[in-house]
C-alpha cells in the first residue's frame, strides 16, 4: 500500500485530497496546525484504518515514522483575509515549511508535489497566464507575504530537484471553490453566498470589472492527482479558464440564491489583480486534463453545502481590511 503525507490536511483543498487518496487505496497521513484548517473537514476519516493525523506545525521540524511514497505540501493560509492577519506564518509555511517537507522527502526518497498559486503571476500583464510568464508581483504590498513565499517555494523546490535529483512537482492553482470553503475566509464566493444567506447586500470591491476564473474543487483534485503521477517537474497551471467579471459573478450568486438584495460597491483592496485566467494548454497536453464541471453545476453543489451550516457558523463574519 502506498503512503502519502498531506500537509494542510484539514484545510479546504487538503481535506478533498485526503478523500481522493483514500479512495485510490492509499494510506493517508494528514498534518495540520489547525490555524486556518478545521478538523470538521476530515472528521469522517478518523474512523478509517488507513488514515492518521498529526497536529503539527510544518514550519518547525517534522518527523513521520515509516516510509513515504509521496508528499503533498498544501499547508498555507490562502485567502487575503488570512494572510493579512497572519503574514509571518504565511511566509514561514511556504519557506521554512517547504524546506522541512523537501528535507523529509529526501530522507524518505519520496516524490513531492507543492501547491503553488496563480498569485505568482501577481497583477498579470500577460493574459491569459501561461507558465512561462514570470509575473508582476509587488513584494512589499499586502499580498507580498503570500506571493513571494510561494515564489520562494517554487525556487527551493527546483533547487532540490536540480541539486539532489529529488522528484518534484509544482502545481499553480487558480481560484478554486466548493464545499468546505470557510464561510468567513473573505474570499469572494463564500463572502457573496454568506451575505445572500444572511439577507445582506453583496459587497463588490471596486466597480466589479476585475475578472477571475473559478474551478470546481473536484476538477482541481483530478488535475493535481494526474500531475503527481506524471513525469513533468516544471510548474503546471491547473484551473478553469472560464473567466467572469466579479460583477457578473455577483449577479449569478443573487440569481442562484434567489436573494432580493443588490450588489454594493466598496473600495478595491490594494494590489487586487485586475484579471486572471489560466492558460491550460500545458495541462491539456501533458495530463490530458481539463475541467469537466461548469460554474452552474459547481455553484449549485457549493450553495447546497453552505445551506447546511448552522446560524452560528453563518454569522461568524470577518471583515476584510482594504489596504
Ligand atoms: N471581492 C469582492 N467582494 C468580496 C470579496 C472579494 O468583490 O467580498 C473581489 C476581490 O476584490 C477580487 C475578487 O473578488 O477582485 C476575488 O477575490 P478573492 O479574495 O476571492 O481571491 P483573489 O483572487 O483576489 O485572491
Amino acid at each position: 500500500m502506498k503512503r502519502v503525507l498531506i500537509t494542510g490536511a484539514a484545510g479546504f483543498l487538503g481535506s478533498h485530497l485526503c478523500d481522493r487518496f483514500i479512495k485510490e487505496g492509499y494510506h493517508v497521513i494528514g498534518m495540520d496546525n489547525l490555524i486556518t484548517g478545521d478538523l470538521k473537514n476530515i472528521e469522517h476519516l478518523f474512523k478509517l484504518e488507513h488514515f492518521e493525523f498529526y497536529h503539527n506545525d510544518v514550519s518547525k521540524f517534522i518527523h513521520v515514522p515509516g516510509n513515504l511514497d509521496y508528499i503533498l505540501h498544501f499547508a498555507s493560509p490562502a485567502s487575503p483575509i488570512d494572510y493579512l492577519k497572519i503574514p509571518i506564518q504565511t511566509l514561514k509555511v511556504s519557506s521554512l515549511g517547504t524546506h522541512n517537507v523537501l528535507g523529509l522527502a529526501l530522507v524518505k526518497n519520496a516524490r513531492v508535489l507543492v501547491a503553488s498559486t496563480s498569485e505568482v503571476y501577481g497583477d498579470p500583464v500577460v493574459h491569459p497566464q501561461t507558465e512561462d510568464y514570470w509575473g508582476n508581483v509587488n513584494p512589499v504590498g499586502p499580498r507580498g507575504c503570500y506571493d513571494e513565499a510561494k515564489r520562494f517555494m517554487e525556487a527551493l523546490t527546483m533547487a532540490y530537484h536540480n541539486a539532489h535529483g529529488l522528484e518534484t512537482r509544482i502545481v499553480r492553482i487558480f481560484n478554486t471553490y466548493g464545499p468546505r470553503m470557510r464561510l468567513n475566509d473573505g474570499r469572494v464566493l463564500p463572502a457573496f453566498i454568506g451575505q445572500a444567506l444572511r439577507g445582506e447586500d453583496l459587497t463588490m470591491f471596486g466597480d466589479g470589472s476585475q475578472t477571475r476564473s473559478f474551478c470546481y474543487v473536484d476538477d482541481l483534485v483530478e488535475g493535481i492527482y494526474r500531475l503527481l503521477l506524471s513525469d513533468y517537474h516544471l510548474p503546471v497551471n491547473v484551473g478553469n479558464p472560464e473567466e467572469i467579471t466579479i460583477k457578473d459573478f455577483g449577479e449569478e450568486i443573487l440569481k442562484l440564491t434567489c436573494a432580493k438584495q443588490k450588489l454594493i460597491s466598496l473600495p478595491l483592496p490594494k494590489d487586487d489583480p485586475k484579471q486572471r485566467r489560466p492558460d491550460i494548454t500545458l495541462a491539456r497536453k501533458i495530463l490530458n486534463w481539463e475541467p469537466k464541471i461548469n460554474r452552474a453545476q459547481g455553484l449549485k453543489i457549493t450553495f447546497e453545502y453552505f445551506k447546511t451550516l448552522n446560524k452560528d457558523e453563518l454569522n461568524k463574519v470577518e471583515h476584510r481590511k482594504f489596504n
